[in-house]
């Protein structure tokens, strides 16, 4: 069997063997676009390459890149505990042409490498195209031979990729792994695409046009190629197994978290065990990167994380903090190729344990208090804003906890209750400033929180404050 490090290793290893430069994974901080919060792809690092603002000495270039999903545009945080398939943080395997190679050496390549290095059944593989697409289609057929069904056309934003309302774009190509019968969801395109049956393991995006207005798109001289595969999916399928958590790399975090807490793995408290390990990973790589917990921005995320996986300690009866204990196993898994992870790690293990201290002292007594005001609710009722802000505001509950908590029972949080009572505060604190004669720096100061807005005052977009994945 392989291991996810010599996967990773083997895929870095195939495309440098292909004329590719190995480039490490840039930080999970963006150095060089500050409207994205982390690194949610590959291509981050690269974006001003595509676009020809940066030259490097290098045409193809090929990393495993740090990638979090847990605010913004990729929100992937409410599927954690959920799906087979998502984490918060994950790997992205990726290959790169700047202008060199393009569609059919694309195809060829990742093509080779799953049938041939990797040695994937073709009977077991399906691709996308975008629907207008008829030149990958054609390559698909030619290139992997396979039959008209299994290249599947797509109409929708899902096979198109573009950087933003310019810049540039093109359509994209998906590989996808039947898991087999049994496993509810359809293949892509089908209305039940979302189960996990059919798992999307690679994206192939041809970048061939520039959209230079909202009207005009003109055909890019020198077509690029990016694509993203996630480690631990490609790992499932390597290893034998459908869940990503069940693969060697997530099952030796997710036996650590039950040795700390005396618990079976894969007991009732499974679900538990694989949100800390996802949690784990996000929180400790973050860290490393620089982003401590805070009650806005980036940092307000790592403590919404943080803070979640704490609620799981505590519903497996952990009474002790847990998650700083598990950081050894971390390290001894990731730290070879992520050195940083090494070099971090007094202050990783500094930074969980103080937070799950002081999160103790209210996470009990929040936890009761939701218990008590639930008690109240008739069945299918929502959580009173009001409560879910006094929850927030005096124990420490960021509203995604608490809504993580109620979907467990199937209830919900009247959001608009919520954001109404953090309003009416706000409104309060700024009458209370008014009064204190600093008109001037006052204004300034709220006309600034104004402009970051919700997003990195609240930490979370309105997509997931309304509880929408
Ligand atoms: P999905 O539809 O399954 O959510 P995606 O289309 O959002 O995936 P892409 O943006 O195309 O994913 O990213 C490229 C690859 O990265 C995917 O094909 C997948 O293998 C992997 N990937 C994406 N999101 C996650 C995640 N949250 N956890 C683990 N792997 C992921
Ligand atoms: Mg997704
Ligand atoms: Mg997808
Ligand atoms: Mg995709």
């Amino acid at each position: 069997m392989k291991t996810a490090n010599e996967i990773r290793s083997a895929f870095l290893d195939y495309f440098v063997k292909n004329g590719h430069t190995e480039v490490e994974s840039s930080p999970l901080v963006p150095r060089n676009d500050p409207t994205l919060m982390f690194t949610n792809a590959g291509m981050v690092q690269f974006k001003n390459v595509f676009t020809g603002n940066e030259v490097r000495p290098y045409t193809r270039a090929t990393t495993s890149q740090k990638c979090v999903r847990a605010g913004g545009k990729h929100n992937d945080l409410e599927n954690v505990g959920y799906t087979a398939r998502h984490h918060t943080f994950f790997e992205m395997l990726g290959n790169f042409s700047f202008g060199n190679y393009f569609k059919a050496d694309a195809i060829e390549l990742a093509w080779n490498l799953i049938t041939k290095t990797f040695a994937l059944p073709k009977d077991k593989l399906l691709v996308t195209v975008y629907h207008t697409d008829d030149e990958a289609h054609g390559l698909w057929k030619k290139v992997a031979g396979l039959s008209d069904d299994r290249i599947i056309r797509i109409p929708t934003a899902d096979n198109f990729w573009a950087m933003g309302d310019t810049g540039p774009c093109g359509p994209c190509s998906e590989i996808f792994y039947d898991h087999g019968e049994g496993i509810p969801g359809g293949p892509p395109g089908s209305p039940d695409q979302d189960g996990d049956r059919f798992i999307e393991i690679w994206n192939l995006v041809f970048m061939q046009y520039e959209q230079v207005t909202k009207e005009e798109r003109v055909s890019l001289p020198r077509p690029s190629i990016d694509t993203g595969m996630g480690l631990e999916r490609l790992a499932a399928v390597l290893q034998g197994v459908h869940d990503n958590y069940d693969t060697d790399l997530m099952r030796a975090l997710i036996e650590a978290s039950a040795d700390a807490t005396n618990s079976d793995p894969s007991g009732a408290h499974a679900v538990s065990h694989r949100v800390i390990a996802d949690h784990l990973r996000a929180s400790s790589f973050l860290i490393a990167d620089g982003v401590l917990p805070a009650n806005e921005g980036r940092g307000y995320v790592l403590r919404r994380i943080m803070r979640r996986a704490m609620r799981h300690a505590h519903m497996i009866g952990a009474r002790d903090p847990v998650m700083y204990r598990l950081v050894p196993a971390l390290v001894r898994e990731m730290g070879g190729h992520y050195t940083e992870l090494q070099r971090a790690q007094a202050l990783i293990t500094e930074t969980l344990r103080l937070e799950e201290t002081r999160f103790k002292q209210t996470l009990d007594r929040g936890l009761k208090l939701l218990d008590e005001e639930e008690g109240k609710l008739g069945a299918g009722q929502p959580l009173a804003g009001e409560v879910a802000f006094k929850l927030y505001d005096t124990y420490g509950f960021p509203l995604d906890l608490t809504q993580d908590v109620l979907r467990g029972r199937n209830r919900t949080v009247e959001v608009d209750g919520f954001t109404a009572a953090m309003e009416r505060q706000r409104a309060e604190a700024r009458k209370a400033w008014a009064g204190s004669g600093e008109a001037a720096t006052e204004r300034v100061w709220f006309e600034l929180k104004d402009e970051l807005g919700a997003t990195e005052f609240l930490g979370y977009d309105t997509e997931n404050a309304e509880g929408k994945v």
